[in-house]
């Protein structure tokens, strides 16, 4: 199947802020799904609550705009349900690592073949640009009376720690590096974590804006190769665990590194546990005849209820 970005165009135009970085984002998404070949109707898209997660609304696919930090859960009960659909969330900074760092870290012990695409810009922009988990100490924003005085979470190191099995850094204004990045992300099968640094020209704009972003991130060296190149050695695994959190341990906030830091293929999935478990996803489960009348015997359940 063929398409183009046109078929992608929902009929809905996107109201972010002139030069948001949400813009980059929404078109690297859709090279990614050119690119990778997908049905646009086997893609769905979740967000969460914030600028970010309007962007479902903007792309010709199945999307879902859940509550504010509980994009996960759903995203993953998508998967589990139909394992034959690709499953992205775009979500926020603030949504995934302040109110939905609890599903974010569980993620990480199942695995779900999910794509997390986080619009990392240090606030909460819908709501007026408050400092988020990570907007960096003594930095000083637009929304907020003073300078930082939290210390800032660093969401790839959790991510390696959590059991992510592809971890990557991008920016919003790179759409090349962002596209192949995804599409790659796609291809890997297990829970990926895009940290994308997202432009917000209206309540970050010093440290987000495509000039600093310019001066301040730098591809990962040639040298460097995140891949676990056997995944059943897990000696190996671990050692690539511990060169990237040792990289991102060292790199300063105004000198960061984007590409990919980590990536284990073929590790267990939560959906070859379920295989082994004998637990059919749900799609695969009969609930009616070819005539259409349902094969599922409710008497006990109706029976329970009416004693
Ligand atoms: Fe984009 Fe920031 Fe405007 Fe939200 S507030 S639309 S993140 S520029
Ligand atoms: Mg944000």
């Amino acid at each position: 199947m063929t398409i183009s970005l046109s078929d992608l165009n929902s009929h809905e135009q996107n109201d972010w802020c002139p030069q948001c970085g949400d813009t980059g984002i929404l078109l690297a998404v859709k090279n990614a799904i050119i690119q990778a070949n997908l049905d646009p109707k086997k893609v769905v898209d979740v967000s969460g609550i914030g600028c970010s997660s309007k962007l479902p609304n903007f792309v010709n696919v199945n999307g879902i705009h859940t509550l504010h930090g509980r994009a996960i859960p759903f995203a993953e009960g998508v998967k589990i349900a139909n394992p034959e659909l690709t499953v992205f969330v775009n979500a926020g900074d603030g949504d995934t690592y302040g109110i939905g760092v609890g599903h974010f870290i569980s993620a990480g012990r199942r695995n779900v073949d999910i794509k997390l695409l986080i619009h990392d810009n240090g606030v909460y922009g819908l709501t007026k640009g408050q400092i988020s988990p990570t907007l960096q100490e003594n930095m000083k924003v637009k929304g907020w009376p003073e300078p930082n005085i939290n210390g800032a979470l660093d969401p790839l190191s959790l991510a390696i720690i959590a059991g992510y099995t592809f971890v990557a850094r991008t920016q919003s204004y790179n759409v090349k590096e962002q596209t192949e990045l995804i599409v790659k992300a796609i291809q890997h099968k297990g829970l990926a974590l895009i940290d994308i640094l997202q432009g917000c020209p209206t309540y970050n704009p010093e440290y987000t804006s495509s000039a600093w972003f310019s001066t301040h991130t730098h591809p990962l060296p040639n040298t460097y190769d995140g891949k676990v190149s056997d995944p059943s050695n897990l000696e190996e695994v671990n050692a690539k665990k511990l060169q990237a959190l040792n990289l991102l341990m060292s790199e300063k906030m105004e000198d960061k590194h984007t590409g990919l830091f980590f990536q284990w293929e073929n590790a267990d999935t939560f959906e070859d546990r379920m295989k082994r478990s004998k637990m059919p996803p749900p799609i695969d489960e009969e609930i009616s005849d070819s005539e259409g009348r349902s094969t599922v015997d409710l008497s006990e359940i109706f029976k329970s209820l009416s004693t």
